[in-house]
C-alpha cells in the first residue's frame, strides 16, 4: 500500500470524505495518491458516521479540527445546511459535497459535482454541446441536484427529472426554474434526448440501472452514469447498446475531486495518472476499451 511508509507528525493535514456506506469510495486513493504525489504533509481518510448523526459529527469539526470533507451519500443536503457560507453552485443545488473548516470556527461549503461532470464530458465525449438538447435527469437526490444546476447553468436548454419520489423531481425542478420539469418515468422521457444521466444509487455494486428507453434519444447522444462500482454499468452497457457513446461515473469521480484537492490544500493536483490507478483497484476495463 502507497501510503504505508507515509509520516504521520503532528502537522499532518488531514482531510476526508464522508458517506454511509463510505468503505466502498475511491476518494481516498485518489487524494492520497495526489498527497504523495506533491510532496504534502496530509492525509485524506474515509468517515462513517451513522446515518442520523452526520450534523452533530461536521459541527464538532469546527474550528478546524480536519481541513475539510468531501461528502456523499446520503449526507449532501444536511452538508449544505449546517453551512455558514457557501458558493452559488451548492446553494442553487441544494446540496454540498464539500466542507471546508476555517480557523475562525466557520464551515464553507461548495459543490464540485458539476464541474466533474463537465470534466467527464470533456474527456470522454470532447465536442459535445449541452446547449444541443434537452437533458434527462434520473435522480432527485445531492449528486441530481449538483447535476441539473450545473447543467442549466451551462445552457442546457430543457432538463427533464425523473423519480421514484415524483415530490422531489418537482421541487427539484421547481429550484432550477423554468428550464427544468419533473416528468414521469416513460418513453416520452427520453424523446430526442441529448443527454441521458443516472443520477439515482441503482447499479451501486451491481445490478440493474434505472430504465431508459435509450432507443428514442438523439443522434449522437450522451448516457452518464454517475456510479462507479462497477464501472461497466449495467445502464452503460444498455446505452451503449442503443448506439449512445457512455461516460462513466470514474471520470466524474475524478473531475469532482480536484477542485476538493486544490480547496484543501491550496494546489492543483499533480499530474498523474489517477485513474489507472483506480482501473487497477477496481479490477475493471471501462466500456470501450479493448478487454
Ligand atoms: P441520494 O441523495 O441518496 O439520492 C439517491 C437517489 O437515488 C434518489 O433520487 C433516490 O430516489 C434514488 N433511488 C434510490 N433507490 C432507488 C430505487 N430503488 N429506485 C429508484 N430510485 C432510487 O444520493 P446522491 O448523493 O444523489 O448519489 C446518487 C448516486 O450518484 C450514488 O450512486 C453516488 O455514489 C453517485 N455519485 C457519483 C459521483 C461521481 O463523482 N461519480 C458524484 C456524486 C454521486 P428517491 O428520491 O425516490 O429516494
Amino acid at each position: 500500500m502507497r501510503t504505508a511508509e507515509k509520516k504521520i507528525s503532528g502537522s499532518t493535514i488531514v482531510a476526508g470524505v464522508a458517506g454511509a456506506p463510505v468503505a466502498h469510495s475511491l476518494s481516498p486513493l485518489i487524494h492520497n495518491a495526489w498527497i504523495e504525489a506533491a510532496g504534502l504533509d496530509a492525509v485524506y481518510v474515509a468517515f462513517a458516521p451513522p446515518a442520523d448523526g452526520f450534523a452533530g459529527f461536521a459541527t464538532g469539526l469546527r474550528g478546524g479540527a480536519i481541513r475539510g470533507l468531501n461528502v456523499t451519500v446520503p449526507f449532501k443536503e444536511t452538508a449544505l445546511a449546517l453551512a455558514d457560507r457557501c458558493s452559488d453552485r451548492a446553494l442553487a443545488a441544494g446540496a454540498a459535497n464539500l466542507l471546508v473548516f476555517e480557523h475562525g470556527g466557520a464551515i464553507t461549503a461548495d459543490n464540485t459535482d458539476g464541474l466533474g461532470l463537465f470534466a467527464a464530458l470533456e474527456q470522454q465525449a470532447p465536442g459535445f454541446d449541452v446547449t444541443a438538447g434537452a437533458v434527462v435527469i434520473l435522480g432527485a437526490g445531492g449528486a441530481a441536484r449538483g447535476a441539473a444546476a450545473a447543467l442549466a447553468a451551462a445552457g442546457a436548454p430543457e432538463l427533464r427529472i425523473v423519480n421514484r419520489t415524483h415530490e422531489r423531481a418537482e421541487a427539484l425542478a421547481a429550484a432550477i426554474g423554468p428550464a427544468a420539469r419533473a416528468v414521469e418515468l416513460t418513453p416520452a422521457a427520453f424523446e430526442d434526448a441529448n443527454l441521458i444521466v443516472n443520477a439515482t444509487t441503482l447499479g451501486l455494486g451491481g445490478g440493474s440501472g434505472p430504465e431508459a428507453a435509450f432507443e428514442v434519444a438523439r443522434k449522437g447522444a450522451v448516457a452518464l452514469d454517475m456510479v462507479y462500482r462497477p464501472l461497466r454499468t449495467e445502464f452503460l452497457e444498455r446505452a451503449a447498446k442503443a448506439g449512445l457513446a457512455t461516460i462513466d461515473g470514474l471520470a466524474m469521480l475524478i473531475g469532482q475531486a480536484a477542485p476538493s484537492f486544490e480547496a484543501f490544500f491550496g494546489a492543483r493536483p499533480p499530474d498523474i495518472d489517477v485513474r489507472a490507478l483506480c482501473l487497477a483497484t477496481l479490477g475493471e476495463t471501462p466500456l470501450g476499451d479493448a478487454a
